[in-house]
């Protein structure tokens, strides 16, 4: 019999507790030998008078370096660093891979779309770092650095290769940018060698999106700095059916956290209607990363098993409001788990 593996669930906010129940839920039916452990961020912490990334919550990441996130509220203009931000660069998560794919009973303009956006998780726009200059002019810094740059590509190439990929193709805006964008691209050209096998090419964002959105099926991995990769993911989503489809990784050298691509979705929060399939696809993931580290095939049996239950249940039609269904976050939930073999 298999041991039980140990992993970190941050049920999030808003729709995070709906949707990681129903989650947790498919995963027990399926045989998932997983071990649950709790853990607090966001307005759930800040409730319970912890900081918004409480250092428990970190230190059990870094202890059992698995998790799965529902999405994290942070409050706005009260001075506290985003919790996805802190929780990404403390634990040096600094790849999120986010696969992007047509499913069989979700129509949508194009038929078969099938992406993976890899975006560097810890730099660019996103450092946290802003002045006040004067009472008029205030300033965000863009950050790039050779350590940062050249590990994302790396990871981008590694990815391509081992998955068989196509191509990488960068967006970037090195035109305007020409110091932080630049170094990005010199630091693909520069890790392309190690991988010459693997076909690259660079396109400047804003004419890279007009392609992406006019015919998604000319792209294949994508990868860009952390603000392009926040945008290019909803547009993305935006391809194949939206935001409840769309699951998420963010990995770096020892730490992997699971997490949708979509937030709180406060408009919806509480009324029993969100979509978790996404963080469902994410769990799989989840479970492909902890099969690849543990070798377990009670692991790998529970991911195929999920997806092939959830996609089954998606061309029988069983789909949740936002994909033109009617079923709630539950019973899409028992729709799947009716579905598992
Ligand atoms: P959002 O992704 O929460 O919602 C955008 C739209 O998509 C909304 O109309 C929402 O109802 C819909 N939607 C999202 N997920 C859905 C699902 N699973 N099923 C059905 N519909 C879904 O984006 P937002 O409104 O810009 O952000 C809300 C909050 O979430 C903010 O506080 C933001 O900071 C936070 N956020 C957190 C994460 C994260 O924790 N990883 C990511 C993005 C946003």
């Amino acid at each position: 019999m298999s041991s039980k593996y140990p992993v970190v669930l941050i049920a999030g906010d808003g729709i995070g507790p709906e949707v990681s129940d129903a989650v947790v839920e498919v995963l027990k039916a399926a045989g998932a030998p997983l071990e649950w452990i709790s853990c607090d961020a966001g307005l759930a912490a800040l409730g319970k008078g912890k900081d918004v990334m409480p250092e428990e919550t970190l230190d059990a990441v870094k202890k059992h370096h698995v998790a799965l996130k529902g999405p994290c509220t942070t409050p706005v203009g009260k001075g506290f660093t985003s919790v996805n931000v802190q929780l990404r660069k403390k634990l040096n998560l600094f790849a999120a891979i986010r696969p992007v794919r047509s499913l069989d009973g979700v129509p949508t303009r194009y038929e078969d779309v099938d992406l993976v956006i890899v975006r560097e998780n810890t730099e660019g726009l996103y450092s946290g770092v802003e002045n006040r200059i004067t009472s008029n002019v205030v300033t965000t810094l863009k950050i790039a650095t050779v350590e940062g740059t050249e590990r994302i590509a790396k990871r981008a190439f590694e990815y391509v290769q081992k998955r068989g990929r196509k191509k990488l193709t960068v967006f970037h805006k090195a035109n305007i940018m020409k110091m932080s964008d630049g170094l990005f691209l010199d630091s693909v050209a520069k890790l392309h060698k190690d991988f010459s096998d693997v076909p690259y090419d660079t396109q400047i964002i804003d004419a890279g999106c007009m392609k992406l959105v006019q015919d998604p099926t000319k792209f294949d991995v994508l990868l860009m700095e952390n603000f392009y990769g926040d945008v290019v993911s909803d547009l993305a989503a935006g391809l194949v059916g939206g935001l409840g489809v769309v699951p998420g990784s963010n990995i770096g050298f020892e730490d992997a956290v699971f997490e949708a691509v979509h937030g709180s979705a406060p408009d919806i929060a509480g009324k029993g209607i969100a979509n978790p399939l996404a963080l469902l696809m994410s769990s799989v993931m989840m479970l492909n990363h902890m099969y690849e580290k543990y070798g377990d095939k009670q692991i790998h049996a529970a991911a195929e098993s999920i997806k092939a239950a959830y996609n089954k249940a998606l061309s029988d039609g069983e789909k949740t409001g936002d994909l033109g269904g009617s079923l709630g976050t539950q019973e899409f939930a028992k729709a799947v788990i009716s579905r598992l073999s």
